[in-house]
Formats: C-alpha cells, sequence, structure tokens
C-alpha cells in the first residue's frame, strides 16, 4: 500500500513546486485571506504554507490527511492504467506520503489548535496533538523523497527548484487579487502583495511580479465577442526579451496551460515583433463553462476547448486590437 501512495504521489508531488501548487490552492479553498509561503532550500529543506482560512476541526485532521480512495490496485501496470481518473482528495495523502508533513489547524469557532503528523505505515494512529496557531491552517513540508532515492535524484539545484515555485506562487496570485500573499525564500522577502481592490492595484501587482518583462508598460487587454471575454495585460510591442517563463493564462480564473491559447498570442505578435518568440502576457479569458473540459488532467493544468478554432482566432484578434491600439 505505502508503494501505492508513493505512485500515486508520483501524479501529484513531481516537485516542491507542485506541493507549493495543492497547499495555495487548499488554502484557496479555505477562504483565506492572506496566504503565506516559506521556502527553505528551493523547496528541497523546507515548505510551509500558512493561512487565515477556515480551519480544520480537530476531528477532521486524520482525515485530511488520508487517503480517500480505496485502492483495488495490486501491480504497477494496473496503477499506471488508471492514473488518469485523478486523486481527488489525495494531495495532503500524497505528500505525505514522500515527505514528513504536519497539518495544524484551528478552526473558526475552535478555542485552540491542533496538529498531526502522518507517519509512514499507521495513519490511523495519529495523535492529535494541541499546538499553537492564532487562526487558519498550516502545512510544514520537510524532507522531500528523504526515503526515495530515485525520486529525489530528479530533483534541480535549489535554485532551479525555487523559480518553479515562484512561478506557481504567481499563477496563483494572479489568479486572485482580493487575497493578500507573501512569498519568501531562506528568510529573504521575495513578494509581498496586498489585496488589490481596483484597477491600478491590479495592474501594480502585475507589475510587481513580472513587470520588467512588459517593457515600458503592460498594454492592458479587454476584448468581448462572441460571448467571450478577454482581459489583461500583454507586453508592449517592440519590447524583445524572449523569456519562455512570462506567459500566465486563465480559464473562468483557473490557471491553464493550453497551446491553442498560447497559439493565438504569439501569432497576433508575429508581424509586429521579429525577434520575441514569447511575449510576456497576463490573460484571463471567460467564456461559457460548458465551452471547456478543465480535467484533462488532474494535477496539470490542460484543457480542452469544445470550439478551440474559435478560442484561439478570438485570442488572436483580441490580442490584435490591443496591439493595434498602441501602435497607432
Ligand atoms: P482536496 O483538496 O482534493 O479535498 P487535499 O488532500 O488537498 O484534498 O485536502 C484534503 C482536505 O483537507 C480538504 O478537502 C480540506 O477539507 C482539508 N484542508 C486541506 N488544506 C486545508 C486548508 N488550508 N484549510 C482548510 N482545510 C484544508
Ligand atoms: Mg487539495
Amino acid at each position: 500500500d505505502q508503494l501505492i501512495s508513493q505512485i500515486a504521489a508520483g501524479e501529484v508531488v513531481e516537485r516542491p513546486a507542485s506541493i507549493v501548487k495543492e497547499l495555495m490552492e487548499n488554502s484557496l479553498d479555505a477562504g483565506a485571506g492572506w496566504i503565506n509561503v516559506d521556502i527553505e532550500h528551493g523547496g528541497l529543506r523546507r515548505i510551509l504554507v500558512a493561512d487565515d482560512g477556515r480551519g480544520i476541526d480537530r476531528d477532521e485532521l486524520p482525515l485530511a490527511v488520508a487517503r480517500h480512495a480505496t485502492s483495488k490496485i495490486d501491480s504497477l501496470d494496473a496503477l499506471e492504467a488508471v492514473a488518469s481518473l485523478g486523486f481527488r482528495g489525495e494531495a495532503l495523502a500524497s505528500i505525505a506520503s514522500v515527505a514528513q508533513l504536519t497539518l495544524t489547524s484551528r478552526a473558526l469557532e475552535a478555542d485552540r489548535a491542533y496538529a498531526v503528523t502522518p507517519g509512514e505505515q499507521q495513519l490511523q494512529n495519529d495523535t492529535i496533538r494541541p499546538a499553537a496557531l492564532d487562526r487558519g491552517t498550516r502545512v510544514e513540508v520537510r524532507e522531500l523523497f528523504a526515503r526515495i532515492p530515485a525520486r529525489r535524484k530528479f530533483l534541480r539545484a535549489p535554485a532551479t527548484e525555487f523559480s518553479h515555485i515562484r512561478k506557481a506562487f504567481n499563477q496563483l496570485a494572479l489568479s486572485r487579487f482580493d487575497i493578500g500573499f507573501v512569498l519568501r525564500h531562506d528568510g529573504t522577502e521575495v513578494s509581498r502583495l496586498a489585496p488589490a481592490d481596483d484597477l491600478d492595484a491590479m495592474q501594480t501587482r502585475v507589475e510587481k511580479l513580472i513587470g520588467g518583462a512588459f517593457g515600458d508598460h503592460a498594454v492592458a487587454v479587454d476584448e468581448q465577442a462572441a460571448g467571450m471575454r478577454l482581459s489583461g495585460w500583454i507586453a508592449t510591442p517592440g519590447f524583445s526579451r524572449g523569456q519562455a517563463d512570462r506567459q500566465y493564462s486563465y480559464v473562468n480564473h483557473r490557471p491553464i496551460r493550453d497551446k491553442v491559447f498560447n497559439h493565438g498570442v504569439r501569432l497576433a505578435y508575429r508581424d509586429l515583433l521579429h525577434n520575441q518568440r514569447h511575449p510576456a502576457y497576463v490573460l484571463y479569458l471567460d467564456v461559457d463553462p460548458r465551452q471547456v473540459d478543465v480535467n484533462a488532467h488532474p494535477a496539470k493544468a490542460e484543457v480542452r476547448f469544445r470550439e478551440s478554432r474559435l478560442v484561439h482566432d478570438f485570442v488572436f484578434r483580441s490580442v490584435g486590437r490591443a496591439l493595434a491600439a498602441v501602435e497607432a
């Protein structure tokens, strides 16, 4: 069973950044107003995510770290065959199977906080102990892959792992402007983002996170057609620093990665910029939810558009119009 949870964890826990993403998403789900992410040594030594959300009741703590699905799988082959079915409710359990995880939480109405540290073998015997925490939830992850050298081998240098963490952090920080975020690495504050309640404050957050990649200033986009809306910010035309990691796209405010979408943006830049193959952008596409299938993969942010040609052309034309307005 431990083998199975470790393999299952491979789907959710690729590297430190995937842990940060899962924990931050849990904080968002818990209605947090602030999320603090504290990283040591690229996440290899420690990942800490704390929030001020609704917390978890004492009696629910063991459940939160337990695997929900009862596994009927007895071989590696069979497991791989069903891997795409998803691992809902298994993020904390998966992380706990490949690292040392401590979950501390104080439910809204509770008079104190409690903590659990799920052990390797005996999940059911976890002792729930009183802990100190003012509010919300705090998840600490140490010794990632310490007991799985084959997986540890695939991790990169701390600086590289941290750049993946930063990307995951940015991606979620740009999905919810109403929430405050803090990111620290080895004791240094990397980002502090106050909740943003108007367009100026939102643009400030965007420029703070990826400003340098936009050129002089970010070009605002806001276009609507055929029941779709594209809004956000894109790089100034003529700005030609071709970083491939400054693209953020969202569908209905969910972070996505999509070739169709990305191609639409790049095509709009093609005739304007010769050497900028990777224009920076932060773009939000709002469409009828029935037009998208977001369940293509449980951990990866892939989507399928029902009418991908329509989406592609809408993105292409909208970005093109915003660029033309700047040129004029
Ligand atoms: P999932 O998010 O798919 O339910 P997880 O393993 O990520 O699965 O989390 C298990 C459960 O633990 C959640 O459903 C939630 O009830 C609880 N939980 C996890 N993180 C938090 C948090 N930061 N605040 C409140 N509850 C949390
Ligand atoms: Mg989760």
